[in-house]
């Protein structure tokens, strides 16, 4: 809702379940398309050095593929500036939402690059119903996943364990992430280190986003395990959260503070989980500096990359494929 006059939050309870009612009501009522909010949104983040999105697109038996049409709009305008992953993303559930399978199929077919999914356990009651459809379309068009997973203890890792065996089976390894996986942290750490194993070796990477209200996965002993473990947004100003704006060098910061990181190796990782870690997952080629690399880099003013993470200082610069494409955290027009 980036640009739109504030809109309060009307979740009715503290549950997942009220914030998708409360979305589906705020959806409803807009009259503004995604195409001009999720525009707003690109100038911003660009301007504060993100060169690439993963977006999570809202599907449902209501909306239809109506914000995918929205997005794909934003992505084929703003190219020179961004690139752009969809990931269609069943927000409401794929059973307790009947039809959103088939329009999963759909949206992948319109321009969706990889599947989502959301608490088959917790909101969709039912594991197999819920992964069926989407390891089915997945291994299809032998694209990726991207789950959205609030369950948490041993029954949301029994959900991550689930979702490991099925990407060794569809042969989808490194294509698949959890994201949140608040239920890593939420066990003993022999249950999150075994669990670890087995994430590594299928390649499912672990996204956090530094949740303030849940419990963070294990960050450091999943890395040394040899999991993946990039980091996000979540929620950029929407119906689920007032908070969120998409700079992802604060965004380092929320999570070295969440994950109670001080020290500037710790540090570093928080830096990596929002830059190269998360342009692995995304399948990034040639990112990071390199000679014959893409121009594309922001500066700013800091002494180390620990002092940039804790300071968050203003982007003095964002280069684009050489081109100067925002000063002083300013879109250049
Ligand atoms: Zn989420």
């Amino acid at each position: 809702m980036l640009g739109l006059p504030w809109v309060p939050n009307q979740a009715e309870g503290n549950q997942v379940a009220d914030r998708i009612e409360a979305e589906r009501r705020v959806r409803a009522a807009r009259t503004v398309p995604e195409s001009v909010t999720g525009a707003n949104l690109v100038r911003q983040i660009v301007a504060s050095g993100t060169l690439h999105v993963r977006s999570h697109v809202d599907i449902d038996n209501e909306l239809g593929l109506k914000n995918l049409r929205e997005i794909l709009k934003v992505r084929e305008h703003l190219a020179d500036l961004v690139t752009i992953q969809i990931v269609a993303f069943p927000q409401s559930g794929i059973l307790r939402s009947p039809g959103t399978a088939d329009l999963l199929a759909a949206a992948m077919a319109e321009g969706a690059d990889l599947l989502g999914g959301l608490d088959p356990v917790g909101i969709d009651g039912d594991l197999d119903g819920h992964l069926d459809p989407l390891f089915a379309i997945a291994e299809r068009r032998g694209t990726g996943i991207d789950i959205h997973l609030h369950d948490g203890g041993e029954g949301g890792l029994a959900q991550i364990e689930a979702i490991a065996q099925r990407t060794r089976a569809a042969g989808l390894q490194g294509k698949v992430a959890i994201s949140h996986a608040f239920a890593l942290g939420s066990v003993p750490t022999l249950l999150a280190a075994r669990t670890a194993d087995l994430l590594a070796e299928t390649g499912v990477a672990i996204m956090s986003h530094g949740p303030g209200g849940a419990t963070i996965p294990p960050l450091k002993l999943l890395r040394e395990h040899g999991v993946r473990v990039f980091g996000g947004s979540d929620n950029i100003r929407d119906a689920w959260s007032p908070f969120g704006n998409g700079d992802m060098l604060e965004r380092a910061m929320m999570i070295g503070y969440r994950a109670n990181f001080r020290h500037d190796e710790e540090l570093a990782l928080a830096f990596d989980m929002v830059t190269k870690s998360a342009a692995d997952v995304l399948g990034i080629e040639g990112y990071g500096i390199a000679v014959d690399g893409p121009a594309d880099f922001v500066v700013v003013e800091a002494g180390s990359l620990a002092e940039a993470v804790a300071a968050r200082p203003r982007r003095k610069l964002v280069i684009k494929a050489g081109r100067i494409v925002a000063k002083d955290g300013v879109l250049v027009p």
